[in-house]
């Protein structure tokens, strides 16, 4: 079967590879059907983190389901299903907490499509069939009426969008909110769709990006031109999106005293400066942290069900199954790749 792989930096093709089989009787074998470039992939194509060997990409998806395994209910084959992108038991303690992020059964950071961060190769989902190891916990079904190319992103940056805010908005309903985007477009479009649904006061997005500002004033936000200098002014709730240490710093001298700053940055350095100082004398709150993708799924699922969130909205390009190797490499804010 073809599988899109990364060959070396900014190199991406279509190889071949040996189809996946059923190895266990919770598992299933599924064929995505429209897969999201997630904010990490830019991130592993560069060849920021070098690897011997050519990698599986691809981690947003909804896949079709093709088989199962004997032990497997609530699914059927034929199905559509959101496929978690983190690998998961369910049962775990972690999982069953609700940190199935690092579910004990996998070691960390174990996801379809990032071998460059795991060392393992689970496959991606630019492919014909992936294995599915705990069906159950990661396999989310897909409500007849939904659009499945709009769902694509749901596994990771639609449901990292959703939990920047919506706690933080259950606790201080009615807050103002400041996203600061320095680099992972989608998912902060994905939070200003989650803080304009559940209840935010003001919702603010600074940014570098003319994009980024066009399309978060489309979704109903104000957009704020910054170089991640000087900051225009003090919030109750501050999401901090990007890759960049200037960011984050905006962000925090952003928050107001006995706020909340809520990073999703990605730094890839081992150490990244902060001011604890500051932090410490204003009573800052500062949370940091990965999604939890097999816990999250059903309650995001059932907000996109309701219509509370419209990730369709955050789409900037739909590409076929073929042309998916160039347009990985392009940029646009959100790109998904359909099966023909
Ligand atoms: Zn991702
Ligand atoms: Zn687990």
């Amino acid at each position: 079967m073809r599988q899109l792989t990364c060959v070396g930096p900014n190199a991406v093709e279509w190889r071949e590879i040996p189809e996946p089989r059923l190895e266990g009787d919770d598992q299933a074998l599924v064929r995505p059907l429209a897969v999201a470039r997630c904010e990490i992939d830019p991130v592993l194509t560069s060849g920021l983190f070098p690897v011997d060997e050519p990698f599986a990409l691809g981690h947003e998806a909804v896949a079709e389901v093709v088989s199962l395994g004997d032990s497997v209910r609530g699914l059927q084959v034929g199905q559509r299903v959101v496929v978690a992108f983190q690998l998961s038991c369910g049962r775990c303690h972690t999982c069953s907490v609700g940190h199935s992020g690092n579910c004990q059964e996998f070691p960390v950071l174990s996801d379809y499509g990032m071998r460059p961060l795991s060392g393992v190769e689970y496959g991606g989902m630019l492919s014909d069939l992936v294995r599915v190891p705990h069906a159950e916990a990661m396999l989310q079904p897909v409500p007849d009426d939904l659009d499945t190319v709009s769902l694509a992103s749901v596994s990771d940056n639609v449901l990292d969008g959703y939990r920047t805010v919506a706690p933080h908005l259950a606790t201080h309903p009615g807050a103002d909110v400041l996203f600061v985007c320095h680099g992972t477009p989608s998912l902060t479009l994905y939070g200003v769709q989650a803080a304009k649904a559940f209840g935010a006061g003001k919702v603010d997005v600074a940014s570098d990006r003319a994009d980024v500002l066009a399309l978060a004033e489309k979704l109903g936000a104000r957009p704020i031109e910054t170089d991640f200098g000087r900051r225009q002014g003090r919030y109750p709730i501050v999401v901090d999106c990007g890759l960049r240490v200037e960011g984050l710093h905006y962000a925090l001298g952003s928050t107001e005293a006995e706020g909340i700053c809520q990073s999703v940055s990605f730094f890839p350095l081992p150490e990244t400066p902060i001011p604890l100082g500051k932090l410490y004398t204003l009573g800052i709150k500062f949370f940091i942290g990965r999604a939890h993708a097999v816990s999250l799924l059903p309650e995001v699922m059932a907000h996109i069900a309701s219509g509370a969130l419209r990730p369709g909205d955050v789409t900037t390009r739909t590409v076929t199954w073929e042309d998916a190797p160039q347009a990985f490499l392009e940029e646009t804010i959100k790109l998904v790749v359909r099966r023909d």
